[in-house]
């Protein structure tokens, strides 16, 4: 089974909730840079204020910020873990690199641009447990309310059209790159992410071969 994963793929393209239902077979850890950008940002922390403005504006958070979030929580990780969302750059790969992580695999869910904006713009998440809905494909059975734990649905501010639309230019600018940065390790694995849920699960079970 292979246990260090980074979980790569455009916004809106199922990376959260592909990575809930692999942590939890998996056993490991989920570790979402997003979700910790937000958290910092409920918080009220200075990291939480600077990374705002980026994530308001559908840009990335500097390399810097993030790769300090990143070093310290995977520093406690032995056995193992699944990071949706980062590396998000070149430099945040080489970080990941020099800091002597050994990645086993890269996932990458591949879903047309076309696609992304209508999934997110219908695309609401539990505050509490971060469980993710699609208002007409994949709705909570009562609307407004977790399935999983209960708890409100909302709808991340960031995921509207227009900073949905820069969000898209900042995945290939600056992401895409790694795509090759990974194959050339021989660590990539591409997947096909316009596929129901269960079948993309599928694709990427028989890849980590768990
Ligand atoms: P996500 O929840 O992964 O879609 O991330 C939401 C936003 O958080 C992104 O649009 C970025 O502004 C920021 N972010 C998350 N992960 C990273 C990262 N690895 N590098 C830079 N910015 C990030």
């Amino acid at each position: 089974m292979k246990k260090r994963v980074i979980l790569m793929g455009p916004p809106g393209g199922g990376k959260g909730t592909q990575a809930k239902s692999l942590t939890a077979a998996m056993h490991i850890p989920h570790i979402s840079t997003g979700d910790m950008l937000r958290a910092a940002r409920r918080e009220g922390t200075e990291l939480g204020k600077q990374a705002d403005r980026y994530i308001s504006a559908g840009q990335l958070v500097p390399d810097d910020l993030v790769n300090g979030i990143v070093a310290e929580r995977l520093s406690s990780e032995k056995d193992g873990y699944l990071l949706d969302g980062y590396p998000r750059t070149i430099a945040q790969a080489d970080a990941l690199e020099a800091a002597g992580e050994k990645i086993d695999a890269v996932v990458l869910i591949d879903v047309p641009d076309e696609l992304l904006v209508e999934r997110i713009v219908n695309r609401e998440s539990c505050g509490q447990c971060g469980a993710v809905y699609h208002k007409l494909t994949m709705p909570s059975k009562k609307p407004g309310v977790c399935d999983a734990c209960g708890g409100a649905l909302v709808q991340r501010a960031d995921d509207n059209e227009k900073v949905v639309r820069d969000r898209l230019v900042a995945y290939h600018a600056q992401t895409q790159p790694l795509v090759d940065y990974y194959k050339s390790r021989g660590l990539l694995f591409h997947i096909n992410g316009n596929a129901a849920v269960d079948v993309v699960f599928e694709e990427i079970r028989k890849a980590l071969e768990f």
